[in-house]
């Protein structure tokens, strides 16, 4: 069927250079083939060509002034992808690599995750190239006001709601919030990862990575297995990776690795979680100062690992997490789990795995959790956020605990018993993309040609 490479073609003529989200849209176009094989309805409704392309792309200049009182220039980006299901909704992420094509993938995908929790959440995200490395917290502030200085004209809590990703935790979130609240004169649930003292929700800070383990747990059990007693490991140390680590703990797996931008821990005796999370929570530090504290830990710089591979997935585990980022896996990585007995991977990040790497995990038929349906626990928990916020209410942390998990056991059976009826039941990243595209599909028919 020519419509994955004519849809392709279309893209990279008309939105030349954005690689990730070519890679983002030929992963989801593949899965699709047979269910716009079987369902004339969406070819004749053209749903493909319509969903491709954002409902709305807001370009914007941030200028603000650093500590030296110089003028610094930065890039903002709001991509409003589709609002079939609900008021637009994603992260925005600061990080230097930040351009277009980076915001379009994470957009798109989050159109398909949103779909998958089952809540009504249309899909967004934004972001900016500002790189808060080495900021200090006056520049952090400055530079989120003036990014939501233009940002408030577009948002909205029935509209469009923004949230934290990479470079986005609670501190940001605040400062957005307050600027936000005083340029539109309103107190509303615009935002959400706010602070519990102030609006936000008790387990949002968690959820990505509590929810990564359950849908492991999840996929697992499915097959008889379970985590206990498990050696993992875990790439990233940020927000997702620090969770996924304390929710393995919890079901008594042993989580032994993370990594940053500049190399990796392996810590054999378990990584020293209340350690990880002071460094990088509290002090903002680099991962090398982990073995200072852990002597027997061992850290390998990016420079040290062998040709190709992330060192991190050359390590022997039962199962894997990655919750860095887009890209961090590739074939030699699925090669390497595969080689040292790894039956189990749960994506943490949004699209960590290229696209040889996913056909590959696929075809080798292990527990295989696409980050669309893994980590969609934390817009999930965002969504919970947004309905307290609305009924003025707040819910106990075992409460929305237990919905999280819930939620992703419901995301698991969908993509499972989608997977299933399309003839590849171990199949979820088929299962998860037709399950999610299909809801949104439908609703884009029912409202018509708006
Ligand atoms: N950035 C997160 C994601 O990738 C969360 C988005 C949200 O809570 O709106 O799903």
């Amino acid at each position: 069927m020519p419509y994955v490479k004519e849809v392709l073609d279309y893209l990279k003529r008309t939105s030349p250079a954005q690689n990730e989200f070519y890679q983002a849209a030929e992963e989801v176009l593949e899965s699709l083939r047979p269910l716009i094989l079987q369902y004339p309805k969406y070819a004749k409704h053209k749903i493909i060509e319509r969903i491709v392309e954002p409902e709305r792309q807001i370009l914007f200049r941030v200028n603000w002034l650093d500590d030296k009182g110089e003028i610094q220039v930065n890039k903002g980006y709001r991509i409003e992808f589709n609002s079939a299901l609900g008021p637009y909704k994603g992260g925005l992420r600061f990080h230097p690599s930040v351009n277009a094509g980076v915001i379009k993938f994470l957009g798109f995908e989050q159109i398909f995750k949103n779909s998958l929790t089952a809540l009504q959440i249309g899909g967004a995200k934004g972001g900016s190239d500002f790189d808060p490395k080495g900021k200090s917290d006056n520049e952090i502030m400055k530079f989120c006001q003036a990014f939501m200085s233009e940002l408030f004209r577009h948002i909205g809590a029935n509209t469009d709601v923004p949230a934290g990703d990479i470079g986005v935790g609670a501190r940001e979130i605040g400062y957005m919030f307050g600027m936000y609240k005083k340029l539109s004169n309103r107190y509303e649930g615009v935002l959400t990862g706010k602070s519990l003292k102030w609006g936000g929700s008790l387990v949002r800070t968690e959820a990505t990575g509590y929810g990564v383990v359950y849908f492991a747990k999840y996929m697992l059990e499915d097959r008889g297995e379970s985590l206990e007693g498990k050696k993992c490991v875990v790439s990233g140390s940020g927000n997702v990776a620090i969770h996924t680590i304390e929710k393995l703990y919890h079901l008594g797996a042993l989580p032994v690795t993370c990594s940053d931008s500049n190399g990796m821990i392996y810590d054999e005796e378990g990584v020293d979680l209340e350690l990880l999370k002071e460094l990088k929570e509290v002090r903002r530090e680099r991962l090398s100062e982990y073995v200072k504290a852990r002597p027997n830990a061992k850290y390998t710089p990016i420079e040290e690992y062998s040709h190709g591979c992330n060192a991190v997935y050359n390590i022997q585990c039962f199962a894997a997490f990655p919750c860095a980022t887009q890209n961090e896996l590739n074939l030699n990585d699925v090669k390497n789990l595969l080689k040292n007995g790894c039956v189990c991977v749960s994506e943490g990040a949004n699209m960590p795995s290229t696209l040889e790497a996913v056909h590959l995990f696929v075809e080798s038929k292990i527990c295989y959790g696409p980050g669309k349906a893994a980590n969609a626990g934390g817009v999930a928990t965002s969504q919970l956020e947004m309905q307290q916020n609305a009924s003025m209410t707040s819910w106990s942390f075992e409460e929305v605990d237990a919905k999280l998990a819930q939620i992703m056991k419901n995301i698991y059976l969908n993509a499972s018993t989608t997977a299933a009826e399309f003839g590849e039941p171990t199949n979820l990243v088929l299962g998860a993309n037709i399950a999610g595209f299909r809801k949104v599909a439908d609703a884009m028919i029912e409202q018509g040609l708006v």
